[in-house]
């Protein structure tokens, strides 16, 4: 966690209650969103293996696990299938309850406008997100829908953790996509050119 991240998180304490919180307890919810990161991370990479775009999510409460969710667009012909929403519906049918109060989502992609709304929907507390999405980014790269004042409830957000990595297991699957993409147009333009000749022999 950056020593911004420490001080938005502290500022924002200060605000809501008296007692700010300790040097402990920083280094404390630093080491849980680490924690929790890895998590989302390690899901990112189940939702790569199905050919999925690798991202993942958990919702916790109180340094416990409610849900978890990883990309699913492609394999379930839903948009609507991203890490949070999949992450976000699962805890839903698990606490019987839309509401999440006082839960915190940690994905490792900055949430699209989509995910921001159900974000906003479901009262969630806190969203820690990993990469930027500076093309659908809607906690701050793009629009900062989660901290809107026109909206009925905003989110703290913290980013960067873990960012780099968040970062390169997205960079490189999309570059592995790239490279198949080549193999394939190089290997049907090989056996084209291989009907050609026979064609005139
Ligand atoms: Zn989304």
């Amino acid at each position: 966690m950056t020593l911004e991240n420490k001080l938005s998180i502290s500022h924002k304490q200060q605000a809501s209650e008296t007692k700010p919180f300790t040097e402990e307890e920083l280094a404390l919810l630093a080491i849980q969103d680490e924690k929790w990161m890895r998590v989302a991370i390690a899901l990112a990479s189940e939702a790569e293996a199905l050919g999925e775009v690798p991202v993942g999510a958990v919702l916790v409460k109180d340094d416990k696990l409610i849900a978890s969710g990883f990309n699913l667009s492609i394999t379930e012909h839903d948009p609507s299938a991203h890490a949070e929403m999949q992450c976000i519906r699962a805890a839903g049918k698990i606490l019987h309850n839309y509401r999440m109060l006082g839960a915190t989502l940690y994905v490792t992609l900055e949430p699209c406008p989509m995910c921001a709304g159900a974000m906003i929907h479901s009262r969630i507390e806190r969203v820690v997100f990993g990469a930027k999405d500076l093309k659908t980014g809607a906690a701050g790269s793009v629009i900062n829908l989660l901290q809107d004042s026109h909206f009925n409830h905003q989110l703290t957000v913290d980013s960067g953790i873990l960012a780099e990595e968040c970062a390169s297991q997205l960079s490189q699957f999309f570059k592995r996509r790239r490279d198949e993409k080549k193999a394939l147009k190089k290997l049907l333009k090989q056996q084209s050119d291989l009907l050609l000749q026979k064609g005139k022999e």
